[in-house]
């Protein structure tokens, strides 16, 4: 059966007070919310160890926003996943569109990020997703499939059963404007596709949505079949928002899948 997971990503935002206030809120709202589904917070690199220590033995994991494509030596300003994987890291987002956009980093260099988690025993949360000028001219399965074979490529079938996949369209990233429930689902269903052609041992790989979800929004979303889970950016600053899409996910049972 996949998981069912949701994990929020703080990008650029916090400060140790409210950083302290957020985990709190956000372990009381869980603890009384529990949908049966992993749940996690992908901080800024400063704030890992504040974070890890405020987690403490709850269920919420820990997870960052990118790391180094190299184990270690001259590279000023960048972090490894082993050093991450000292500090409890569970999850780190390779490839999300900012990265791409305002790094200018290639669907190579994400694959070979992914494989720098694994080795380290993190999981990779490897995000997709097309332009709104891709999707108006009917690219987005070519780009995500692209963006994903990428990284299969990279990793041997082993290692792919043992990554994640968020589909992020990035007109939806930050825009108020989410994808619709029938759009997600359409374009899960086709990475499940690229999964199983691949490798009927990828029938596992959760893939989540991302993309201005919003704890209004997410029970539609979250009830589509092939909808795993959520990435949730602006949402996950709330608290209260972020425990309110936890609840919002629906229990599967192993039969329904
Ligand atoms: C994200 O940053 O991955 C994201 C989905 O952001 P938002 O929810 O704010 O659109």
């Amino acid at each position: 059966m996949r998981k069912q997971l949701v994990l929020g990503n703080w990008k650029m935002n916090g400060a140790l007070a409210f950083n302290a206030r957020l985990i709190e809120d956000l372990m009381q709202g869980i603890a009384d919310g529990d949908s049966g589904c992993e749940v996690g917070v992908c901080v800024p690199f400063i704030y890992v160890a504040q974070v890890g220590e405020a987690l403490g033995g709850s269920t919420v994991r820990l997870g960052v926003q990118d790391i180094s494509a190299h184990t270690e030596g001259a590279y000023t300003g960048e972090i490894s996943a082993k050093m991450a994987s000292e500090f409890g890291v569970s999850f780190a987002l390779v490839g999300h569109s900012e990265r791409r956009i305002y790094h200018h980093e290639s669907a190579e260099i994400v694959g070979v990020k992914a494989l720098r988690c694994l080795e380290a025993g993190i999981t990779p949360v490897v995000c997709v997703g097309e332009t709104l000028d891709e999707r108006e001219m009917n690219e987005t399965n070519h780009v995500v499939e692209r963006q994903l074979t990428a990284v299969l490529d990279c990793l041997g079938v082993e290692d792919a059963t043992r990554i994640v996949i968020a589909y992020e369209p990035v007109w939806a990233i930050g825009t108020g404007r989410s994808a619709s429930a029938g759009q997600a689902q359409e374009t899960h269903a086709f990475l499940r596709q690229v999964l199983d052609t691949r490798s009927s041992s990828l029938s596992d790989v959760p893939v989540l949505y991302g993309g201005s979800v919003k704890s209004s929004s997410a029970a539609d979303l979250l009830r589509q079949s092939d909808v795993d889970g959520g990435l949730v950016g602006g949402a996950s600053l709330h608290a209260g928002e972020l425990a309110a899409i936890v609840a919002a996910m629906p229990r599967r049972t192993s039969q329904a899948r």
